[in-house]
């Protein structure tokens, strides 16, 4: 008898992509028809996007049929495109890459073979950046540093969504359906055997990036937020500090009010600490009040997404994601 294939699903998230799905396909399906072991499931999602990302990937499920697509009602951002490909691959593992070939697809027969030698999660890390400015590499690592430093998961450098996660990896990020999602700390959150493999990232193919200045930082921010409370902390402790040097500065106004008298001048220095005070209650106020937005985002507890459809069938929110 013969042995039923693995099914292996290739999850890209696509946002006005229409110049490169084309490029995408003929590298996926050379790869696809090379490893004849395994059958494979290519899902498109189609995150709301404005060009024909929509009809091409339409065509290219015409010409192949094991290619699906996923039509979001609206543009939701990556993350959310990646839960709700999740959400529909069938495959016993899946590879997440991006539509813009920044990802090679050539590094998956590779994934492959760590995915049979046991591993949950194989990703792919960057050894260099090509077409990225020298700032966007400086931040991105700084920022690492950072959120290494206050979150006791392993988050790991250098590394994008490309990745094999098996089945059950994907069923644990399923499982979590918070909607500010920061996929990148969950891959460290839901833990298992992990296997990095190394690679260049390629600039992209063609087309633009999606990511400006003002959305990383919102990015950024959102990781921080939804992995530690220790800006909560910070504000303590700072607190604390600020309270203390109060304390020693008002020892010394006393004694020198005893010894000296009283001194009228000091209209600046005030004017300093008020605003310095006011600045810092201020900023530690916004920090607050992130976890208490979040909170309140999370308690709505709406659906992540609304599908259109799937492949040929119009969709309307049945049970989907829970
Ligand atoms: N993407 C998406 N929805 C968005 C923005 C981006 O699905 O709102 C997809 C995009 O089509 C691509 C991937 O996410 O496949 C990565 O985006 P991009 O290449 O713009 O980011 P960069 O590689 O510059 O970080
Ligand atoms: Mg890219």
């Amino acid at each position: 008898m013969e042995n039923i294939k693995k099914l292996v699903t290739i999850l890209v998230p696509a946002y006005n992509e229409q110049d490169v799905l084309n490029l995408l396909y003929d590298r996926l399906v050379k790869i696809m028809n090379e490893q004849s072991m395994y059958d494979f499931e290519v899902l498109l999602v189609n995150d709301g996007s404005k060009d024909d990302t929509l009809k091409i990937m339409q065509d290219l499920r015409k010409k192949d049929s094991r290619f699906c697509y996923l039509n979001l009602s609206r543009n939701y951002g990556k993350e959310i495109a990646m839960i709700a490909g999740l959400d529909y691959i069938k495959g016993d593992c899946v590879v997440i890459i991006d539509a813009d070939l920044q990802d090679p697809p050539e590094l998956i027969p590779q994934m492959l073979k760590y995915w049979e030698d046991g591993y949950d999660d194989v990703y792919a890390k960057r050894k260099s950046r090509k077409g990225e400015t020298f700032m966007k590499k400086f931040t991105s690592k700084m920022y690492y540093k950072m959120l290494q430093s206050v979150t006791n998961i392993e988050i790991q450098k250098d590394t994008g969504d490309f990745r094999l996660l098996d089945r059950r990896c994907v069923e644990a990020l399923k499982s979590i359906r918070e909607s500010q999602r920061y996929t990148k700390g969950l891959f460290s959150f839901i833990g298992y055997n992990k296997k990095e493999i190394l690679y260049d990232r390629d600039p992209r193919a063609a087309g633009q990036t999606k990511w400006n200045y003002g959305k990383l930082v919102n990015l950024s921010i959102d990781g921080l937020t939804s992995f530690t409370t220790a800006p909560l902390r910070w504000s303590a402790l700072l607190g604390i500090l600020i309270s203390i040097a109060g304390f020693i500065y008002m020892l010394v106004i006393i004694f020198k009010t005893l010894f000296n008298g009283i001194d009228v001048p000091g209209y600046s220095s005030t004017m300093v600490v008020i605003l310095f005070l006011g600045g810092i209650q201020l900023i530690f106020l916004g920090v607050i009040g992130e976890y208490l937005g979040r909170a309140f985002y999370e308690t709505k507890g709406r659906p992540l997404y609304f599908i259109d459809r799937y492949n040929e069938e119009k969709e309307t929110n049945k049970n989907l994601n829970k």
